[in-house]
């Protein structure tokens, strides 16, 4: 192939127990997937209909223990700690009951948010990306294949900011589970090996400055940890 310019890089996710890396086709959200985390927004979930919304694979920080540089163009950074789900094999309108085949693994990650910016956004009517999809908005712990942990039901998800426990629940509250979260992907996008899935936020989001550490927890399925600087 002859490129007009360097083709990018591929953005990787390493693999548990392996060589390999999974490679980031994209990043799918949802929102507003845990009702405590929705109503402390000032929101109500709809149990209904889920609110997706999406990052660009580079904003992936993958590994064990990553740096996060601390975003331009806010005053408000906030930690999302979510299960993070990533996609073997794809599909436009996946049945609920097939969806988790589609499954390669799991991870925990961070939804980063720079919130001032997102309630501009919502006063305006106007939509989140500049809140959501900035450069490093996404680290992510490595991946868990299914292969080996299977398909998690319940688990808790925590996060701590310098020892001090500030996130925690179990997924198995999750409004949409992840089964349904792919079944509504695959009725809005045709799914593709790659695709990565951060499945909501539960209560307790607040703000992160440059020194803080945190600590990202899936039971003892997946944990990532870092710094923002
Ligand atoms: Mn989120």
């Amino acid at each position: 192939m002859n490129y007009a310019i360097p083709a990018p890089a591929t953005p990787v996710i390493p693999v548990a127990g392996s060589d390999a890396f999974f490679p980031v086709r994209r990043i799918f959200c949802i929102g507003r997937n845990y009702a405590e985390h929705a109503k402390e927004m000032g929101a109500v979930a709809d149990r209904a209909q889920p609110m997706f919304f999406c990052k660009p694979a580079d904003a992936i920080v993958a590994g064990d223990d990553v740096d996060v540089p601390y975003p331009v163009a806010t005053q408000d950074l906030h930690h999302e700690v979510e299960m993070v789900v990533a996609l073997a094999r794809g599909g436009s309108d996946i049945a609920a009951g097939q969806a988790l085949d589609h499954v390669f693994g799991y991870g925990v990650g961070l939804d980063l948010t720079r919130r001032d910016l997102q309630a501009a956004a919502k006063a305006k009517g106007h939509p989140w990306d500049v809140a959501k999809a900035f450069d490093h908005s996404a680290p992510v712990s490595r991946l868990h294949p299914a292969a080996a942990i299977g398909h998690p039901a319940s688990a808790r998800l925590t996060l701590h900011v310098n020892d001090e426990l500030r996130q925690e629940t179990d997924i198995a509250t999750m409004i949409f589970p992840v089964a349904a979260i792919v079944h509504e992907l695959s009725r809005l996008w045709t799914l593709a090996p790659g695709d990565l899935i951060y499945t909501g936020t539960p209560a307790g989001v607040a703000a992160l400055r440059p020194g803080d550490r945190f600590v990202a927890r899936l039971g003892d399925l997946a944990a990532l940890q870092g710094r923002i600087c």
